[in-house]
């Protein structure tokens, strides 16, 4: 019999937990001759959020609970579950609903014809704000263009992996963890269903735009040199244009004297190449920035708890 994790990042989810729980309990009920493991993973909730999952742990074996010691992030928690999961499929899910728990059911039967990763892609975003939508596409744009790994579009992290998916991306040793760009960057044959994704069945995003803004960053400073090369590109660009630019004030000044009334020009010169200097220093902050953190070493979490039934110990 095969067994089938389900694991579930949570960061202050009250209102959510049971009414996704009873949800996906039906779905998993209903599929024969498969065992499943649901873990959640609560991430520094400052509710009582792990006080209703070891309410459902006491009723239902299946359940286990990660408990980290503070807010580490959804790509963190997410990645302590993968690191404490024995089972032969993994499907990181959302709490809120917004992953339709139904589709397991159809991810389990491509994954049986022999297909080792089977993404679920968002037909319309529409559920998101307007603002997400716009970041999000500016984001798969740039980044695509940018690095040698392709994120496929309106892909979280819902999906099915083969335990062969799972420990290749428990290999990339990086602390910055973007599942985006780590599941991307591991490979694979894939299978790709569309469906619609819901509004969150309650409670609100904890991916404001500065976090998301973060996100984006670590997606694409983590998976690319691009930006540095744009750099340089920048460099040779503003050289070939200061030549020019030299020349015809070397050649004015040779045939009309000396020109004092410069003001503007040298002030648009000054101030063009000062903020690219400034471009130039930030990128190059970025990725020392991740050469620090990476060099550190630190754990990516640290485990509070962990909890499971009692009687199946
Ligand atoms: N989450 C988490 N840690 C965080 C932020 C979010 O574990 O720091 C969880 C959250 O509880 C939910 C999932 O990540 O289960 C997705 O979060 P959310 O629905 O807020 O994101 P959105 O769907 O708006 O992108
Ligand atoms: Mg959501």
């Amino acid at each position: 019999m095969k067994t089938v994790a389900i694991i579930v990042p949570i960061f202050n989810e009250l209102e959510t937990i049971k009414i996704f729980y009873n949800r996906l309990k039906i779905t998993i009920d209903s599929i024969k001759d498969h065992s499943f493991i649901i873990i959640f993973i609560d991430d520094g909730s400052s509710d009582k959020s792990s006080e209703i999952i070891k309410e459902i742990i006491d009723t239902d074996s299946r359940v286990k609970l990660i408990i980290l010691t503070r807010n580490f992030g959804k790509e963190a928690a997410l990645s302590a579950g993968l690191d404490h999961v024995e089972a032969d499929a993994v499907v990181p899910m959302d709490v809120d609903l917004q992953d339709p728990p139904e589709l397991i059911k159809e991810m389990i039967s491509i994954w049986h014809s022999g297909i080792p990763l089977v993404l679920a892609r968002r037909t319309h975003r529409t559920e998101d704000t307007l603002f997400k939508r716009f970041s999000a596409s500016i984001f798969y744009f740039i980044h695509n263009k940018l690095s040698s790994i392709t994120i496929p579009k309106n892909v979280g992290d819902f999906r099915l992996m083969d335990k062969s998916v799972v420990d290749s991306v428990k290999l990339l040793p990086e602390k910055e963890r973007f599942m985006k760009g780590i599941f991307a960057w591991v490979g694979y044959d894939f299978h790709i269903i569309d469906y619609e994704r819901p509004k969150r069945s309650s409670g609100e995003t904890k991916f404001k735009a500065l976090k998301l803004l973060k996100l984006a960053q670590d997606g694409l400073f983590s998976f690319s040199v691009a930006p540095l090369k744009i750099s340089s590109f920048l460099g040779y660009l503003g050289a070939i244009a200061s030549a020019i630019y030299g020349t015809i004030i070397i050649v004015k000044t040779i045939y009309y004297g000396i020109d004092i009334d410069g003001y503007a020009s040298l002030m648009t010169v000054i101030l063009f190449l000062g903020s690219i200097h400034l471009i130039v220093i930030g990128i190059l902050g970025e990725y020392i920035g991740r050469i620090f953190i990476e060099s550190k070493n630190r754990p990516i979490y640290l485990i509070k708890k962990f909890i499971e039934n009692e009687k199946q110990k």
